[in-house]
């Protein structure tokens, strides 16, 4: 496909936040460019069944809901390069975009380059993704009903995330490095005051141990005083924070203390024209379907920008 050496819009990204971002601006008439990223599709690509995006009340498969919303930002005039940005020019005016062997200028441009969750670094953590381990409860809790889980971590994530399991699990043991908690009180307190959630403290997972279906349990290593402990179990949820994909703009736009994206209501950033949706400006909720809303109001503040800019 031919690509324009200067675009109103380029889209960075290709989850749910970029993909219904390049939906919006092509309708807009923006004629967007969208860059996929490294990971087409982002993270739900990684997933098996979603049950939780509207619309689909048997689920959708993650990359068959990807594939649909690129084909649906094609059929509006979208168009892909498939690959990554390189490096990005955005103190001068247009923004220049650099992505293999060339470059491509723009008056707008949207961030959707996501976030990727922190791992273990565990032997077999990554292969059983979807056979016992998980990186989001919301996601994949309703398929531990009565069953035992572990949840790794001791932030608001965790917390939260282990609250929510009670509604399926029979029990939920969390497993944190420290003998406090980095949650804030409230949560702390919810999650310290269920009976359902029990607390190893001062514990590392040394190893996830496996059986033919997948997770069977888990090796705990007291930070302590190096004993070990076994816990059987059927999931392992890894809640110890994301990374945001942000070294395209370090540097370039305002970050917080945690390195996601600074955004104001209608996604943009500390540079104007510079907006940024779905997970690499949002620590909290990053689901599916709040990355697709913040991706349409993306692209509908990057339409009222340029209008603002012909005037
Ligand atoms: P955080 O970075 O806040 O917490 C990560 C937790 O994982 C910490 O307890 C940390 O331990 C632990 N951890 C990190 N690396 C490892 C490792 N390698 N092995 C074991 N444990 C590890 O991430 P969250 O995702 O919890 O939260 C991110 C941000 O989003 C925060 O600002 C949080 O407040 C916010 N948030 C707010 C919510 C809400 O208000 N409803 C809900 C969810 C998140 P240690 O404490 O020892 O560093």
């Amino acid at each position: 496909m031919s690509i324009s050496e200067h675009c109103k819009t380029i889209v960075l990204g290709t989850g749910p936040a970029g993909l219904t971002a390049a939906i919006y601006a092509a309708r807009g008439q923006l004629a967007p460019l969208v860059i996929t990223g490294h990971q087409p599709g982002g993270q739900l690509t990684g997933t098996t069944d979603i049950e939780n995006f509207p619309g689909f009340p048997d689920g959708i498969d993650g990359t068959e809901l990807m594939d649909r919303m690129r084909r649906q930002a094609e059929r509006f005039g979208a168009s892909f390069f498939d690959g990554s940005a390189d490096r990005l020019e955005l103190g001068t005016r247009p923004f220049r975009v650099h992505f293999a062997d060339r470059s491509a200028t723009c008056d707008s441009l949207i961030l959707a380059t996501g976030a990727t969750p922190k791992l273990l670094g565990l032997p077999g953590e990554k292969e059983l993704f979807g056979r016992g381990v998980s990186v989001c409860a919301t996601c994949d809790g309703f398929f531990y009903r009565d069953k035992d889980v572990v949840i790794v971590g001791g932030g608001d994530t965790a917390m939260e995330e282990a609250v929510f399991l009670t509604r399926f699990a029979r029990h939920v043991f969390v497993v944190h490095r420290r003998d406090s908690l980095r949650a804030s009180p409230p949560m702390q307190k919810r999650a310290l005051e269920n009976e359902k959630i029990s607390f190893e403290w001062n514990s590392e997972i040394a190893e996830i141990l496996t059986d033919d279906a997948g997770v069977a349990g888990v090796r705990l290593n007291d930070v302590t005083d190096g004993s070990k402990k076994e816990i059987a179990c059927d999931g392992l949820f890894i809640a110890i924070g994301h990374d945001p994909n942000t070294g395209l703009v370090d540097g370039q736009i305002d970050l917080d203390e945690n390195g996601f994206v600074i955004t104001r209501s209608d996604c943009e950033t500390s540079i104007d024209g510079v907006f940024a949706s779905g997970d690499v400006q949002d620590p909290i909720f990053r689901q599916a379907i709040t990355a697709a809303g913040s991706g349409c109001r993306a692209a509908m503040a990057a339409e009222r920008y340029l209008e603002n800019l012909d005037e």
